[in-house]
């Protein structure tokens, strides 16, 4: 009795998407509707543009997808231990600017927030990104970047 009684717990698919992703009217995108397809099968349902590529990273960092990481690091970039940290809480993602340069690359520049250890992290990056056989990957970046025009 008590058992059905209690609520079911919320099923992630419904809930926001932890890339922080709005819709059209500035409501937070569903994890369902947003990363999680790319999440699932990223060789067949790949992040269709750098942000969204970047977005979904985020995503699988907050859900220790060690092999998402690894799927979609460029392979000459990709560390060998990636040190994922079930302890980190992540507070959020704000992309400031996605630049493509050319059909193969392009450049997502982003500010995550995280904590750690009880202290706050902030990490503002410029990422590259290349796109080889219509899927994108993450190759390096550039913390704390120079302004661009
Ligand atoms: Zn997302």
């Amino acid at each position: 009795m008590s058992s059905r009684s209690r609520a079911l717990p919320a099923d992630p698919l419904t809930q926001p998407c932890p890339c922080g992703r709005l819709d059209a009217r500035r409501r937070p995108l569903s994890h369902g509707g947003c990363c999680a397809p790319y999440l699932a099968d990223w060789a067949g349902h790949p992040a269709p543009d750098a942000e969204s590529l970047m977005r979904s990273r985020y995503s699988a960092f907050v859900l220790l997808r060690e092999d998402y990481l690894r799927a979609t690091w460029d392979s000459a970039h990709v560390p060998a231990d990636l040190a994922l940290d079930a302890s980190i809480r992540w507070l959020g993602l704000e992309v400031r600017r996605h630049r493509t340069l050319g059909a193969t690359q392009a450049e997502v520049e982003f500010v995550a927030r995280w904590r750690e250890a009880g202290r706050a992290v902030r990490l503002h990056e410029r990422s590259r990104f290349e796109r080889r056989d219509g899927r994108w990957f993450y190759v390096d970046g550039d913390i704390d970047p120079v302004p661009q025009p």
